[in-house]
């Protein structure tokens, strides 16, 4: 290169001096570095998706019988086979445990937070996020999840506020931020105090029923109009829209798990978009940028699943948040400007598939000659492949299934109704005494309170109960331990883990080199930052 650069300057200068060559070689040096930056970063999220959810989905991709999947190979797998995929610890600050607000701030913003903080770094002061320096910088920005768009992960890259529960003020920080896409749920807090879904017309009207959840009179809506933006409340309207600046609310809470996804994909009156129909509609918008984009896509419910120690929907969430990322993968393949960055921001429940002594394989003779004369028994049983294709099976949510039951009248809630409801939903049956044992109760800690409310009956989880602080939506977990030694399936709380995460950086190999080896989620900050140039 020196060789080359003198050969050039000798036919510019015919004796050029040694500052002359130290000054073209510096500003070459630095012009290089500018030119080397990505100009699109997407950032891909699984909420709770340790690498035990990885291992769920990698191995329904190779071992089922049916596979939902076209050619076996999961999109993730390819983004780790032609990427770089290093460890993650996810601590926030004074704990070893963190909740989604705190880590994906610290995804964000690479300041160390604390639990339930969101855009706040650990002394409360306002950390600015990835998003907003990329803004800056020119680019666009954007924010897709299958959750609520003021629900943590997705607040946390456009939001600053001392508690994440603070979602109707959340909102009013994500309008102020400028992305320009956002598509995600939670409809209730965009709507003025006191209104219910018949405030949208004649602009708008909406599908599903929503009741606004802000104490304010303000409509956030006609706001985001007034800035320019499109808003959609459906998937024709997301289809068709060519707005370069794009709000869509598909839901008043959450949108759909996962199970629901993959049972109504094909369905003609299907209003709501999937993760992945969001993601290329963020992708097909924000591109339109000469300058680049940074884009956060969120699956959200991964989180949902361990929560609730539902193995059958985490396999669902695994491949809806999949599917996202295979939308990535094609947009992403064969471009040199764009750094694709997969993470969790910590594992949830603690889910593994476990060899037990329930139901054991018979022995079986083998070919080989060591097995001449005797039979081969593995003793325990080591959890046969079909599992996974009973797993994909399941009907409904465990939630859903709770919820549904729940709605009944008090003299309808029998066991005899919650094990008919359970066993048309679930291929791993229940018998009539595990359906009771579901059903138990016993009185609450004292004092105990859920989402703002004292509680004082919680379900009988009769093995380290302090770890499941959800109140009623325990009963989920007591299901799943009726059908572990059927699944072949163990979980370890009912909220989130410790466990390191994967991180899988795909793109050109001088950003992605750096992602191998062991991190914490705020250096993974600076990889991607240092990455866009910011
Ligand atoms: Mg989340
Ligand atoms: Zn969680």
């Amino acid at each position: 290169m020196m060789r080359r650069l003198k050969t050039r300057l000798r036919g510019l200068v015919p004796y050029p001096s040694f500052p002359v060559i130290l000054f073209l070689i510096v500003s070459c040096l630095s012009c290089s570095r500018s030119g080397s930056e990505v100009k699109n970063l997407i950032l891909l999220i699984g909420d709770g998706m340790g690498p035990q959810e990885i291992g769920l989905a990698l191995s329904y991709a190779r071992y089922s019988e049916s596979p939902a999947l076209k050619d076996r190979a999961l999109a993730l797998e390819k983004l780790m086979n032609e990427g770089t995929t290093g460890i993650a610890l996810t601590s926030p600050e004074g704990f070893l445990v963190t909740d989604s607000a705190a880590s994906a701030t610290q995804i964000a913003t690479g300041k160390k937070s604390r639990p339930g903080m969101i855009g706040l770094d650990r002394d409360g002061n306002r950390a600015e996020s990835i998003l907003e320096k990329a803004r800056k910088s020119g680019r666009s920005a954007g924010l897709v999840s299958d959750t609520r768009i003021t629900h943590a992960t997705p607040a946390a890259f456009a939001a600053h506020r001392p508690s994440r529960a603070m979602e109707s003020e959340i909102a009013l920080d994500i309008l102020d931020s400028g992305a320009e896409v956002l598509l995600s749920g939670g409809l209730r807090h965009w709507l003025p105090g006191g209104t219910d879904g018949s405030a949208l017309k004649p602009a708008g009207s909406v599908g599903f029923p929503v009741r606004s959840a802000r104490k304010d009179g303000r409509n956030l809506l006609e706001e985001v109009r007034s800035q320019g933006y499109a808003t959609v409340f459906d998937r024709a309207s997301l289809k068709e829209s060519s707005s370069p600046k794009l709000l869509g609310l598909f839901a008043a809470s959450e949108m759909p798990d996962a199970i629901t996804v993959n049972r109504t994909r094909s369905h003609k009156e299907r209003t709501v978009p999937t993760l992945a129909e969001m993601t290329e509609k963020a992708l097909q918008t924000l591109s339109q940028n000469k300058k680049g984009f940074f884009l956060m896509v969120e699956g959200g419910q991964i989180d949902y699943a361990g929560h609730s120690n539902d193995a059958g929907r985490l396999l669902h969430e695994m491949l809806v948040f999949n599917e996202a990322a295979d939308v990535v993968y094609r947009w992403a393949r064969g471009r040199s400007d764009t750094l694709v960055v997969v993470i969790a921001d910590h594992a949830t429940g603690g889910f593994s598939f476990s060899y037990s002594r329930h139901n054991p394989p018979p022995a079986i003779r083998l070919p080989g000659a060591a097995f001449k004369d005797k039979e081969y028994s593995a003793r325990n049983n080591y959890v046969n492949p079909s599992v996974l294709d009973r797993l994909y099976a399941q009907k409904k949510s465990f939630e859903n299934i709770r919820r549904e039951f729940e709605a009944l009248d008090t003299a309808l809630q029998t066991p005899e109704r919650f094990m008919r409801m359970f066993n048309e939903a679930v291929e791993f049956k229940i018998s009539l005494s595990q359906a009771a044992g579901i059903l138990e109760l016993m009185d609450a800690p004292p004092g105990f309170m859920f989402k703002k409310e004292r509680v004082y009956k919680i379900p009988r989880i009769r093995d380290f109960p302090e770890f499941y602080t959800a109140a009623m939506e325990n009963r989920s977990n007591l299901m799943a331990r009726a059908v572990a030694p059927e699944q072949g399936v163990v979980w370890s709380t009912g909220g989130h883990t410790a466990s390191p995460v994967l991180v899988t950086a795909w793109g050109p190999a001088k950003h992605t080199r750096s992602f191998g080896g062991v991190h914490h989620t705020t250096d993974v900050y600076r990889l991607m930052a240092g990455a866009l140039g910011l």
